[in-house]
Order: structure tokens, then sequence, then C-alpha cells
């Protein structure tokens, strides 16, 4: 018998292996192995078990051995594994790498504690011959049979001072037997124990939630593959929604999988999740999976869920990763997030990774978000997704009020270009810190300091062909399109009001600060970042104290803007929307709407109205307008028609192709061959813009430059073609290119 093993090696190729005798039981496809290698060892995962015709068998190495007991990487994960190779061109290793931990790639052994228990009683004739024959064999022996539950055996060395050889000699006299048990570590257990305001018990649905729950019901209840868009504005109660889908994919006996969009959000997710679900059965344990987990912490929820132990995991992107047994439901929350798409090879994105996942398990999909990515909602518009809607916040508490401040109005009442915080703002922040009530403020993260936008007018330069902000760059003083290339002479004055205030600008999360201090010294103030990120348990750290009102004004990225919920935030400011509205991305608009809605979804979620203070220099901007009225149909529409008219996702597949090196020329003249070389072979089946410079034109002295394709689904014949091409194009040893499938972020 032979089988074919994917190495995990470094390389794309099925070898085979010939199966000793002593694991032909125990093998499976999935199953981790050591397969030699020239003369090394590796690891593998069991792909099939035939070989091809003609094949050599005599020829073939046997396996060096089998690492687990059990399948490491299940079919279905297999199956997804080959089809996000396809489609995203990646290397089928790194792949597999990505969804198995690392210590699971380094084998690691599963850690076991020793035990200790009585096998058989004596009586006084054979104890009495012990005791004189080996009395530390007999001290052992009375020591267990005074115990009523098995013992750990360094415990016993320890107290009573014996050596391993007088447990041997009991073991092998078949007095006492050793047992071994797996040592667990529960990672965020003790968040689950300080229970985080979370309440237990179940809410009464209320009539919207009990639709989407009757909705979800029977879809889950048909057994088969589909996906659900629950679509409910912010405070709508969308997690009493998933959680009742939870319980009942569980109560069918199958498996969960919970994403979030970061891994800042797990905590509290997996506290709502362990306080009702463990509650009802201690085997609907909550597994934790993400990024930033120690080994063995992974290791533990890997088994967890490999065994069946568990079957419900809640993490962030890599979680769709995780080997939930019969899956039945995965949910996506937050699903338009960005976050879900990996910026490193494989460069997947979560969501619709999670939507092929429950494809090939057969199970229930759950897409869910106050603002759905325009992809996601083409979808349902379309009826390739069904759709549940939640319109009312709980309680009918009112979506707050949303004041929107023209900045250019307020740098010339505060004589200045420089103006960081509005009058509106400040006012604000000090009438709540009368109140004792919390203020946040957000930062747009998503800055991109290129843009070229007028201090007096908010005039932004767009490129005519695109539709995108024009980038300005410095090192020539131009002005470029990143999407098809068009160049101009960057202006020195405003070519709508001829003000010469035109620049390109940013707010940093500092500044912001140094401002609020400025203004409001007696506040208590706490900054979140990627900077204050970077240490564990920082981020928890403020957020708790910032939930028991330690904190007065809470200044961050919309990191901090996401499925939070604070109940005495009444005010949120976002200091500078315009800064996610110029940038290059044809979704500039969309995200800022999405960020608009999410960080007004954060006011007033107590008892208590909020306000939501927004400051701009385009206030007449659609995005704006619609966030009014958190109008997401109305935004959508018209955005939708925007992405068709111009051809953009989800109209049609994007990829994005990056070529580095050290000489920008070079760097030019192959990226243009090979566009030549890419229309002969695909001619109609793909558009191609550029070679462009990146709007980002050089890093840490390397030119990236940049092409586009747009095509029609299905896209992975596309790849294909692309990336039979790539391999057999001449490209220069100095020159790096990399290819993104639906590309998520344009900058
Ligand atoms: P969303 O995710 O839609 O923004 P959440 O799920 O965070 O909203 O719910 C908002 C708040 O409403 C939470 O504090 C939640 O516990 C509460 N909640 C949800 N459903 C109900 C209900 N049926 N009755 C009362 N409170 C509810
Ligand atoms: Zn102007
Ligand atoms: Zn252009």
């Amino acid at each position: 018998m032979t089988v074919g093993v994917h190495p995990l090696a470094g390389f794309d190729k099925l070898l085979h292996y010939k199966v000793p005798e002593t694991l032909r039981a125990t093998l499976q496809v999935g199953s981790l192995v050591r397969i030699p290698i020239v003369n090394r060892f590796h690891l593998g995962i069991v792909a099939e078990f035939s070989a091809p015709k003609d094949f050599p068998v005599e020829r073939c190495k046997p396996l060096a051995g089998l690492v687990y007991p059990f399948p490491a990487l299940p079919p279905d994960l297999l199956s997804l594994a080959k089809w996000m190779s396809a489609y995203y061109a990646a290397p089928l290793d790194s792949i597999i790498e990505t969804m198995l931990p690392t210590a699971v790639r380094k084998a690691a052994a599963l850690k076991q504690e020793k035990l200790l228990v009585v096998a058989r009683p004596l009586d006084a004739v054979e104890a009495a011959a012990l005791g004189k024959r080996a009395p530390a064999q007999a001290k052992v022996y009375v020591f267990l049979s005074s115990q009523p539950r098995p013992v750990l055996k360094s415990l016993v060395l320890d107290r009573l001072a014996v050596s391993a050889a007088a447990i041997s000699g009991l073991v092998t006299r078949g007095l006492i037997r050793e047992e071994s048990r797996r040592v667990e570590r529960i990672a965020y257990a003790d968040d689950h124990a300080a229970g985080e305001h979370v309440a237990a018990q179940p809410h009464r649905l209320n009539a919207e939630q009990q639709a989407a729950v009757d909705g979800l019901g029977a879809a889950l209840a048909t057994g088969k593959f589909g996906v659900q868009l629950l679509f409910g504005v912010t405070g709508s109660g969308k997690t009493e929604v998933y959680l009742r889908a939870i319980q009942d994919a569980l109560a069918a006996g199958g498996g969960v999988a919970f994403l979030v969009p970061e891994v800042a959000l797990t905590p509290q997710t997996t506290a709502r999740l362990r306080s009702r679900l463990e509650a009802i059965a201690p085997d609907h344990r909550v597994v934790v999976w993400h990024s930033s987990l120690s080994e063995g912490e992974r290791l533990d929820g890997w088994l967890a869920l490999t065994t069946g132990q568990a079957r419900v995991v809640v993490g962030a992107r890599s979680a769709v990763f995780a080997p939930v047994r019969d899956l039945r439901l995965i949910v996506v929350d937050e699903e338009h997030e960005p976050a879900y798409k990996q910026d490193e090879t494989p460069r997947y994105h979560g969501r619709d990774t999670a939507i092929m996942r429950a494809k090939l398990a057969g199970a229930l999909c759950v897409l869910g978000s106050a603002t759905p990515s325009l992809e996601t909602w083409a979808n349902a518009r379309s009826g390739k997704y069904g759709q549940l809607t939640l319109t009312q916040r709980i309680d009918d508490r009112k979506l707050p009020f949303i004041d929107i401040v023209d900045m250019r109005v307020e740098a010339m009442r505060q004589r200045g270009g420089g103006v960081t915080l509005s009058r509106r703002l400040v006012d604000g922040m000090h009438a709540r810190l009368a109140k004792k009530e919390q203020t946040i403020l957000f930062i747009n993260r998503r800055g991109y300091s290129s843009a070229m936008q007028c201090r007096k007018c908010g005039h932004v330069e767009e490129c005519p062909h695109c539709s995108v902000s024009m980038t300005y760059h410095r090192t020539d003083e131009t002005l470029r399109c990143h999407l098809c290339g068009n160049q101009r002479n960057a202006p020195a004055r405003c070519p709508s009001c001829a003000s010469p205030e035109i620049k390109w600008r940013g707010t940093g999360t500092q500044r912001v600060e140094e401002s609020v201090r400025r203004v409001l010294p007696k506040a208590r103030i706490e900054r979140i970042d990627t900077d204050t990120m970077s240490k564990k348990n920082r981020f928890r750290e403020v957020l708790s104290a910032f939930r028991a009102g330690k904190i007065d004004i809470l200044i961050g990225t919309q990191m901090i803007a996401k499925g939070l919920d604070f109940p005495n935030v009444t005010l949120v400011g976002l200091v500078d929307a315009d800064l996610s509205m110029h940038v290059p991305d044809f979704r500039a608009t969309e995200r800022t709407f999405q960020l608009l809605v999410q960080v007004a979804g954060r006011s007033g979620r107590g008892d208590r109205a909020g306000e939501v203070v927004v400051q701009t220099f385009t206030p007449e901007a659609g995005a704006i307008q619609f966030s009014r009225h958190a109008d997401f149909v109305g935004f959508a529409t018209t955005e939708l028609k925007v992405r068709n008219d111009f051809g953009y996702p989800p109209a049609r597949h994007l990829l994005h192709h990056l070529f580095r090196g050290p000489n920008p020329e070079k760097l030019r003249f192959y990226a243009e061959q090979w566009k030549k070389r890419v229309e002969e072979a695909l001619g109609p089946k793909v558009a191609l813009m550029g070679p462009a410079a990146s709007p980002i034109e050089k890093i840490q002295d390397e030119y990236r430059w940049q092409l586009w394709y747009f095509c029609n689904a299905p896209v992975t014949g596309i790849v294909a073609e692309i990336t039979r091409l790539r391999a057999v194009f001449e490209w220069p040893d100095d020159m790096i290119q990399v290819l993104d499938v639906d590309p998520v972020n344009l900058c």
C-alpha cells in the first residue's frame, strides 16, 4: 500500500511512500506523518491512498512514522486548502502551514500528566509479604489505597520520597496502574470567572429577532449549505440571534465557528458565548483561536476540537481553519471588515473562505453587519444569499443624533489651518465631564497622508478616468492616479478656489491627545492605537478601566469602534472623517460610510441618548450625508451604481499585481512586457490597467509598480492561466512580484 503525501517542506509536490505494516490500521487521509526526503526527515499530510498508474512502487521509501493517532487535517480542510491554493494563487504548503498551529507543525508532544491508581486489592498475607520484600512499594501502595481518586505521579514521588523504581515495580506486579491525562490550558478562563458584565440568561427576543432566529433555524434545519446575511443596525441585538442559532446547531449535534474581525474582540465575544453555552452543557466548551495565543493554548484548543471534546470555536480570521467537527454553522460577525483579508501569503479573505468552508461542509454561513460590504449586499440583492433584517435598536433606543461640523468654517472661525478640535466637540466633552459621562474620540487609521486636499474649500483632486483620489508624489511634485497611471504636475494653488492652502495632510492620535489635554487638563485621558496595542494585555486593561469609569475620554483608531458596548458613552467624536474618504481606493467612500455608522453606533447604548460629532472638510459628500440617517440602503444603492459604471467590484473581480525592485525603469519595462504577454494569452477575458507607480512609490529604497486585472467571475480559471504564465515568464532576478486576488487594501 502506498500513500500520496503533501510535504511541509517548502515546495508543492505530492510525494509517494510505502505504508509500513504497523501504520496500516491507523493511517487516514489528513494524518500528519514523518517522511524522508533525500536524507532528512520532514512532516507531511496524507492526501490520498492511491498511487498513480505505472508508479514504481518498489522505489518508494516507507513512511517514517505517524505523529498523531487522529487526522491532523480533516478532509474538508484539505479540500478547502486546495480551493484556496487555486483561488488565491498561493502554494498549497503555505496554506497547510497557515491552517495548522505551529505546535502541531512541530509535531509537539501532547503534554501529559501521569496519574497513579490502585489496580487490584491485596489481601493481608500479600500485603505483609510486600511490606517485607519491598517496603518502598508497600508505602506507595498503602498511600494510593487511601486516596479516593488517581494521584499525580509527581506528587507521589515528591511526598513519599520514593524512587521511580518503586512505582514501576508496583506497575510490573500489576498492583497499580499508570494513567495519562492531558493537561489543558484554557485561554481567557480568567475572564469567564470574572464575568464581564454579561448576562447568562437569554434575552426575551423582540419580534424582529424572533423572525431572524426562525429564519436561521429553518436554514439550519435543511442541513444544507447556505449563506444568510443578518443585516441589523448597530445595537439591534445581533449577538442574541447568533447565540440562538449556535444553540440550535449544537443541539443538532453540530459544531460551530464564530469569526470576529480583530483579535482584540475575542475576549468579549468569548465571555458572552461561554456564559451562555457552558452553562447549558459542559461539553459546550468554547475554544479561543487566534494568532496571539501561546503555542500551548493553541495546541490544546486544536486538540479539543479535533477530538470533539469541544464543538465551538471563537477567533479572528484564522479560526476559519479550526478543525471543528461536523461543522453546521459559521458566523462571520462584522463581515464587511477589511481585517478579514490577510495581507501576506496566502492572501485569503476570511469571510469568503468561511463561505467556501461552509459549502464544503454542507453548513450554514451567517454574515452579520450593520453596514454589509457591497459584495455581500449585491449577493443578497440577487437572491444568492438569504437576508434577515433587524431595523430597530433594542428597546427602541434612538440612533444618536449626528452633528456634522464643517471644518472649513471652523478653520476660518479659529483663524488657522491647523485646527484639530472644533468648538462643538470641545464643548461636548466639557459637558460630558461635568455630567460624569464618557467620550470616545476616533482618529481615522486609514489616514493616508498623500491625498491633496484644500484646507479652504475641501477640494480633492480625483483622476478623471478612475474616480479615485490622485496621489501626491513628493519626489517629483506630481499628482498621479495609481489605477491608470495618469499623471500631472501638482498644483501650487487649489484648482477649485485658487487658495494656496493646498497640502497633504494627516492627524496623528498623539496630536489629538495633546490638543485634548490642552483644552481639558483635568480629564482622565487614555489613547489606544497600534503602538499601545503591542503590549499583549494593555488593550484589555484600558478597555476594562474605561468600562469601570476610570477614564473620561478614550482616544483611538477605529479598532475601538467595532462591537464594543459601553453604556456610559454619550458622546462620540470623529476627528477627521475625510482621511478615509480621500485615499486612492475605490472603496474609500464605502469605508467612510461604514466607519461613520460604526462610530455612531458606539454612542448612546445605555438608556441616555447619544450624540455624535463628525468633523469634515467635505460635509456634502454622499458617505457623510447618508450616514446622518444611517441610511445603508440609500448609500448602497448609489454606490453600487458607481461600481457598476466603472466596472469595479462587485461588478467584476479585481486582481492586483505588485512589482518590487531597486530599479523603477526596469520594473516598468518588465511590467509592460508582462502585460503584453497576459493580453496576448487571455485576450478579452481580462481588462488590464497600468502599469502605474504604487501610491507609496518607494519603501526602504525599493520601488513599487503595479498592474490591475479586472475580470468576470469565475475567477479561478483566469488565476490558473496567470499562474501558468507567471511560472514561465523571464522575471529578472532583482524583481519580486506578488499577486493578490480580490484585494481589499488598495493603498
Ligand atoms: P449589535 O451586535 O446588533 O450591535 P448587540 O448584540 O451588541 O447588538 O446587542 C446590543 C445590546 O442589547 C446588548 O447589550 C444586548 O445584551 C442587548 N440585547 C440584545 N437582545 C436583547 C433583547 N431581546 N432584550 C433586551 N436586551 C437585548
Ligand atoms: Zn480650494
Ligand atoms: Zn486614473
